[in-house]
């Protein structure tokens, strides 16, 4: 009985763990179901945009007020997560405050830190919930935003408000304790933000305290653990992991320059006469663009995966603003929802099982990715460098070359590229009868 609490904490600690190396995996093995690409060249550039975007946080910084909201919650996140490894450590060997002796002055000034942040995060969080729920501020609404999205925003906002509380309740108790001389709450000086709500506490007597103490530490863990069950799970809180290497491996190449099908890159040369990268003499496309999530790259479905549902992307869409169906955050919501279908399938039915769905048609509609101007301002909007586009561009043309079901007004302007090499109806040898006009 006396180890009863450790077993606990092994039991529930080994759980959660097997838990997320298996979410990991599946991710993993779902993000890898896309069609290879070369994200692999320029390291040092890779690494100065992994550092700038997703640890800088630099782009949310263009909306100063939510940017600083923000970047409290991230701090909190990964500082307080240090405190953690020492309730991990006072979990598995039962020991209380471990790291105490180890800092001994620095102790109370780590804790402090600790506090300030949890009561930012706290004050964040609650902001957070106020502009979502009550100012309901535009870009958090939408068609894709209704029911498990906003829910599932709502209750990571809510779930780190409750952890924060208990890890506050959990010092102010604790600090009582320690000047009463409770046996086990060692003497660690003053704690100075839970200092102002041990009135709160200080009618209790030690029993009482202790339970506070006892239930804020574990529920404190607890919350952890299942925090991060559940962002491996269905939540769009796997940005918080996933930003990094979604940054690392952005598209380095200018936002507007288009990657083009190296297959038809070939055909188009050939026409013109001009030599042909030797690269190119193979290449075998299995399909013209993309259908479904496999026929996107894995940097794309990485993408999906990253998405925080923010909508910056869509309040600059501005086929989005003047009322086309089109939403950027819409498209990378349907990929990641379509992959984890794909995903299930996989798991349920095997590898090789077809369940009649595709992204396009069943998830994303052709009047909305007809509706994209390819203007680039989502991708330049969207804090963890993702790139809509991409993916418009890939399903659009497979709709174009696959099913040849381009809009009737598109098909004039292709002829005349075909025919004429520009998409006007003159021919080349007629181009510059406008200068003759200027000497007459
Ligand atoms: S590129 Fe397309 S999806 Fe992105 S903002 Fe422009 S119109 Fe919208
Ligand atoms: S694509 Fe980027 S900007 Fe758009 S909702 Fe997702 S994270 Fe936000």
């Amino acid at each position: 009985m006396e180890f009863l609490p450790q077993v606990i904490f092994l039991l529930l600690l080994s759980a959660s763990g097997f838990f997320i190396t298996k979410s990991i995996l599946r991710i993993r093995r779902n993000i890898l179901l896309g069609r290879d690409i070369n994200r692999y060249d320029r390291p040092g550039e890779r690494l100065k945009m992994m550092t700038l975007v997703a640890l800088g946080q630099k782009k949310m910084f263009k909306r100063p007020l939510p940017a600083i909201l923000h970047l409290f919650v991230y701090v909190g996140f990964i500082i307080i997560n240090i405190e953690v490894l020492e309730i991990i450590i006072d979990g598995l060997f039962g020991t209380h405050r471990i790291f105490a002796p180890v800092f001994k002055g620095l102790y109370p000034s780590l804790i402090n830190i600790f506090e300030f942040l949890a009561i930012s995060v706290l004050v964040s969080c609650a902001i957070f919930l106020v502009r979502r729920n009550i100012i309901k501020v535009k870009r958090f609404d939408g068609e894709e935003m209704k029911r498990w999205p906003k829910l599932d925003a709502n209750i990571i906002l809510s779930i780190e408000i409750f952890l924060m509380i208990c890890f506050l309740s959990m010092n102010t108790s604790d600090g009582i304790l320690q000047t009463r001389g409770s046996e086990h709450y060692i003497a660690t000086g003053d704690f100075f933000f839970t200092g102002f709500l041990k009135p709160l506490f200080n009618g209790l007597d030690n029993s009482e305290l202790i339970f506070i103490e006892r239930f804020g530490w574990w529920a404190h863990i607890i919350g952890i653990l299942a925090f991060a069950m559940y962002v491996f799970t269905d939540s769009k809180h796997l940005h918080i992991f996933i930003a990094f290497p979604n940054t690392y491996f952005s598209k380095l190449d200018p936002a507007g320059r288009l990657s083009n099908m190296p297959e038809v890159t070939k055909e188009v040369k050939l026409m013109l006469n001009l030599p042909v990268d030797a690269g190119n003499d193979n290449a075998a496309p299995g399909r013209f663009g993309a259908k479904d999530v496999q026929d996107l790259t894995w940097k794309n479905l990485m993408e999906a995966y990253s998405c925080t549902e923010c909508g910056r992307c869509t309040s600059q869409c501005p086929a989005n603003l003047t009322g086309k169906k089109l939403s950027p955050r819409k498209i990378m919501m349907d990929t990641r929802d379509r992959l984890e279908e794909v995903g299930r399938n996989i798991e349920e039915k095997g590898k090789d099982h077809q369940d009649g769905k595709s992204l396009l048609g069943d998830y994303i509609t052709v009047e909305e990715i007809m509706a994209c101007t390819t203007c680039n301002a989502c991708v330049e909007a969207c804090p963890v460098n993702i790139d809509p586009v991409s993916i418009i561009l890939q399903l659009r043309r497979f709709k174009i070359m696959e099913e040849s079901q381009a809009p009737a007004s598109w098909n004039g302007m292709f002829s005349n590229i075909e025919n004429n090499f520009a998409p006007w109806k003159f021919s080349p040898s007629d181009r510059l009868n406008w200068v003759q006009k200027l000497n007459q």
